[in-house]
C-alpha cells in the first residue's frame, strides 16, 4: 500500500488537513506500507515556500513520518504535464482551446428564466461548450489559452467501459464498494473541464492524476469534497492508460455547530493550536481519532 498527503502550500495546515494526513499515514503504517508527501505548488501565484516549511514542521510535530527524502513537487513537473497534454492531443479531437473568461461563461449560461441557478460541477461552472470544436493549432501545449477536454469525445474514445472506481470508505476497509458513473452523468454533471490553464500548464485534475500514477499511489485518501472530482480523474486515467487507485474519501471535519470548516479559516490552523499549548494527541481527539 502506498498512500500520500498532497498539500498545497498556500496557507497553514488546518484540522481538516491534519485529519487527511493522519488517516493516510496511519493506513499505510498499519500494513507496513509507504506514506509519501507531494507538494502541490503548481499555482505559483499562491504557493509560498514559508508555508511549505510550516507544513513539514506541523506534520513532524503531529508525529508523522514520510518515506521520501525529497517530496515530489508539482512545480518541477511541468514537462510531464506538457507531455501528457501532447499525448491526449493525439486522441481524436478530445482537447480544444478555450478563450472564454469566467464572465463569458456566466454570460453564455445566463438562465432564460429568472431564478434558475447556475450549475456547478467538480471543475466549477459546467462549461456551456462555447469553444467546443475549436482547433488547437501550434506545436506544443500553449500557455496563452486554456485547454479543455471534450467530455463526449473522451467518453467515445474510452468506449463502452464504465467509469468506475473502488471506494474504500473506511480506514478499517470494511465498506469497500465499487462506484460507477454513466456517460450521461459525466456529460451533465461534469462537462468539458479545464486540463491546462492560461497561467500554468497542468490543471489540478491533470497534475493529480499524473502525479498519483508517478508516485505509484495505490490508495488515495482525501476529503469527500473531492468525490466528484474523482470521476474526472478516472476518465483521465483511462485516456492516459494509467491505473486507477482505490479511493478513500473521508468525511469533512466540522465545527461544534456542524458547519464544515473552511479551508481558509486560520483560527483552525495547527500552528495556532500549537501556540495555544495543544498536544498532538489533542489534535487527534479534535478530529475524532483515537
Ligand atoms: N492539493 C489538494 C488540496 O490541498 C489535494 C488534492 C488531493 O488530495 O487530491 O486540496
Ligand atoms: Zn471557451
Amino acid at each position: 500500500m502506498i498512500t500520500r498527503f498532497a498539500p498545497s502550500p498556500t496557507g497553514p495546515l488546518h484540522l481538516g488537513h491534519a485529519y487527511s494526513a493522519i488517516l493516510a499515514h496511519d493506513m499505510a503504517r498499519a500494513v507496513g506500507g509507504t506514506f509519501l508527501l507531494r507538494i502541490e505548488d503548481i499555482d505559483t501565484t499562491r504557493a509560498r515556500h514559508e508555508w511549505e516549511h510550516q507544513i513539514f514542521d506541523d506534520l513532524t510535530w503531529l508525529g508523522l513520518t514520510w518515506d521520501d527524502d525529497d517530496p515530489m513537487r508539482q512545480s518541477d513537473r511541468s514537462q510531464n504535464y506538457r507531455d501528457a497534454l501532447n499525448t491526449l492531443r493525439q486522441i481524436d479531437g478530445v482537447l480544444y482551446p478555450c478563450t472564454c473568461s469566467r464572465k463569458d461563461i456566466i454570460g453564455a449560461l445566463s438562465a432564460p428564466q429568472e431564478g434558475d441557478e447556475l450549475q456547478y460541477g467538480p471543475d466549477g461552472l459546467i462549461y456551456p461548450g462555447t469553444c467546443r470544436g475549436a482547433l488547437w493549432t501550434g506545436d506544443d501545449a500553449p500557455n496563452s489559452q486554456s485547454i479543455r477536454l471534450d467530455m463526449a469525445k473522451a467518453l467515445t474514445a474510452i468506449g463502452p467501459k464504465e467509469i468506475c472506481f473502488s471506494e474504500d470508505g473506511a480506514p478499517s476497509h470494511i465498506q469497500s464498494k465499487t462506484m460507477c458513473f454513466s456517460h450521461s452523468d459525466l456529460l451533465a454533471d461534469v462537462g468539458d473541464i479545464v486540463l491546462s490553464r492560461k497561467d500554468f500548464i497542468g490543471s489540478y485534475h491533470l497534475s493529480v492524476v499524473l502525479d498519483d500514477a508517478a508516485q505509484g499511489i495505490t490508495h488515495v485518501v482525501r476529503g469527500e469534497d473531492l468525490f466528484d472530482a474523482t470521476k474526472i480523474h478516472v476518465v483521465l486515467q483511462h485516456l492516459l492508460q494509467l491505473p486507477t487507485p482505490t479511493y478513500h474519501h473521508h468525511a469533512l471535519i466540522r465545527d461544534a455547530q456542524g458547519k464544515r470548516l473552511a479551508k481558509r479559516d486560520d483560527a483552525r490552523a495547527i500552528a495556532k493550536y500549537r501556540a495555544d499549548g495543544a498536544t498532538p494527541q489533542d489534535i487527534r481527539e479534535m478530529v475524532g481519532l483515537p
